[in-house]
């Protein structure tokens, strides 16, 4: 049986940014998934590269947003380098028109040494803007599918064997070891072994983990085809945003549900994300639909991700969890636990998304 240094169990925007790390530094590594890399709430994203609300996000999540932000240029240009493939990092801005929130977004701002615009230019008339809106000037989006496909070329280009079509079925653990692997048609072992499966990590890992509360949450989304460009930025209104694309098409999302495993996208959903779109922007009710589809986030009760070792075995770790900014946050979280791998001190203290630094917070948020 071949043993990698790292064996990744899960191929989403987590696994292959982990993959992608740890190679880059020379291990031998191996991803896993049982459908095709990235294709489920990686795929789904909008790309926003930002928290939906920033001003009240937990100072460990806060610290690893705004890494993710800062540090996803020199990301991206490095990827487009290596592999050809441009994921649109585009900084369009974000607009948000919760009036209610200005003052804190103000505050929260100035504190950080934030950009924002208040008096708000350059937007067409069709985009119907409250007076009370808030413009952050330096936030950015990127196409997912685009990242997904980068991300695959480099992960070939770098030698990661690639197992897709294949389900982890079992994680062989004794003496508190991970000694292997097990999928349809084989196994395989390593050093160590990185749970990256998104809203099902708690099922790959096995029983045994409660307190590793990860969930999955139902998010639709849908593209639709204005006849005329209007947006530049992207408009966030609560959970409700459009995002729009540099090639005219416009993304409105998303639900929220917490329903279990289910995938399935309604008329209702559509009918909701369409009345909210047209209420800023008048003529998306009739605009074409071009596509409706949903994912899985991987919620945790402590709103921040888990990263780092898994307790009671020398070689298990975890890196899922992100929820809502899965692709903003996966560049620094691969980085974060890859600096732990190699003994670096990193940007921030990894300690913060540690199982057990989590434990006993869920109930207090
Ligand atoms: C509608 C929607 C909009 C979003 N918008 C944004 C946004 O604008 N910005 C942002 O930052 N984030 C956004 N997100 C969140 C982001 O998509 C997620 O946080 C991120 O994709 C999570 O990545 P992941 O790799 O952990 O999970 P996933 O992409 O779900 O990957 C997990 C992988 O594990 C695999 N797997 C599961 N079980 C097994 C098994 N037994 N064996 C092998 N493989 C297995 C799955 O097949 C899957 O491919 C959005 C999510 C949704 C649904």
């Amino acid at each position: 049986m071949t043993k990698y240094d790292f064996i990744i169990a899960g191929g989403g925007v987590i696994g292959m940014t982990t993959a992608r790390e740890l190679a880059v530094r020379g291990a031998s590594v191996a991803i896993i998934e049982r459908g095709e890399l990235g294709r489920e709430a990686s795929w789904a994203a909008g790309g926003i590269l930002s928290s939906m609300r920033p001003w009240t996000e937990n100072p460990a999540s806060a610290g690893l947003s705004e890494h993710g932000k800062m540090h996803y240029p020199q990301y991206i240009s490095s990827l487009l380098a290596e592999t050809g493939i441009d994921p649109e990092h585009v900084n369009s801005g974000l607009i948000i028109i919760e009036a209610k929130h200005i003052a804190d977004i103000n505050h929260w701002a100035s504190s950080k040494c934030i950009k924002v615009i208040e008096k708000i230019e350059n937007q067409k008339p069709e985009i119907k803007l409250p007076e009370a809106a808030i413009l952050l000037p330096e936030i950015a989006q990127l196409r997912p599918p685009r990242l997904i496909k980068a991300l695959r070329k480099s992960l070939e280009q770098l030698s990661v064997s690639i197992l897709e079509n294949t389900e982890i079925t079992n994680m062989m653990k004794r003496h508190g070891r991970c000694e292997r692997v097990e999928f349809n048609g084989g196994k395989l072992s390593a050093e160590s072994v990185i749970v990256t499966a998104g809203a099902w990590s708690k099922l790959v890992l096995g029983d045994r983990f409660n307190e590793i509360n990860i969930k999955p949450i139902h998010g639709q989304m849908m593209c639709v085809k204005p006849a005329e460009t209007a947006l530049h930025s992207i408009i966030l209104d609560g959970g409700h945003y459009l995002i729009p694309r540099l090639d005219g098409h416009v993304l409105i999302g998303s639900t929220i549900e917490d329903i279990g495993f289910n995938k399935e996208t309604t008329m209702t959903a559509q009918e909701e994300l369409r009345d909210w779109a047209a209420s800023v922007w008048p003529s998306l009710k009739n605009a074409g639909l071009v596509k409706h589809w949903s994912g899985l986030r991987p919620s945790t009760d402590t709103e921040k991700p888990f990263i780092g070792s898994v307790p009671g075995f020398k070689n298990l770790y975890i890196n899922t969890g992100h929820f809502r900014k899965g692709i903003l946050q996966a560049p620094s979280s691969a980085l974060l636990l890859a600096d732990m791998f190699s003994g670096h001190s990193s940007f921030m203290d990894i300690g913060e998304f540690s199982i057990n630094s989590q434990k006993n917070l869920a109930k207090f948020v």
